[in-house]
């Protein structure tokens, strides 16, 4: 690959809200959009410590949020803490066997799967990884699609309060676990939104120069 000319290299930002191109004045790390006047950077700044940052901290809130009940049910029959994996069991054990799995798959697969990649990807950019960066920008993408689908859980949450009470006289009280999934949830989607990911791109540029 020889020359690459690249719009950063040109002094040139796009904007992400209207996708007009700015001339940045020489030398200047940020701009503002000449069409609609939004702030505009070549990288979001302190992106890696950022992540970073973010990615710690939703280690940390993924213990209680696994480890906490998820919520207290008071029944006739009793009173019952559950945290999200017993509650999987439970569903499943009790032949709910579809709901087992969504409850499965949106509150512990995905937001494993999320920290696993963002740190993946956060890594590869600082060790200035020249690997598949198509294959990474992909990850990236699907990593911020399924952020939405974390939320499932919620619904099922929800759903579950709903059912109990047609059933039984019971009440539900959201339990610590649940405060931990909520803040989990939105602090790695702030964690992938704190990721430039021009930043993958950046050493293939610099390696042919
Ligand atoms: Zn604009």
């Amino acid at each position: 690959m020889a020359f690459t000319r690249t719009a950063g290299r040109l002094g040139l930002l796009s904007c992400h809200l209207c996708n007009s191109l700015t001339k940045s004045a020489p030398g200047a790390h940020e701009g503002r959009c000449s069409r609609c006047g939004s702030h505009l950077r070549f990288r979001k700044p302190d992106s890696i410590t950022r992540t970073w940052a973010l990615l710690i901290a939703s280690y940390i809130l993924f213990i209680p949020a696994n480890l906490l009940p998820i919520m207290h049910t008071n029944s006739l029959f009793g009173a019952q803490s559950d945290t999200i994996l017993s509650g999987v069991v439970y569903l499943w054990a009790s032949g709910s066997w579809h709901l087992a799995v969504i409850v499965f798959i949106a509150s512990i697969l995905v937001p494993s799967a999320k920290l696993v990649t963002l740190t993946f990807l956060v890594v590869s950019v600082q060790r200035r990884s020249t690997w598949d960066p198509l294959q990474r920008m992909n990850m990236y993408r699907i990593l911020e699609s399924v952020g939405r689908w974390s939320m499932l859980d919620i619904f099922v949450v929800a759903m579950l309060v709903a059912l109990v009470h047609l059933q039984t006289l019971a009440t539900i009280r959201a339990g610590a676990g649940a405060v931990a999934f909520g803040a989990l949830v939105v602090v790695t989607m702030l964690a992938a939104m704190a990721f430039d990911p021009r930043l993958i791109w950046d050493p293939q540029w610099t390696r042919h120069e």
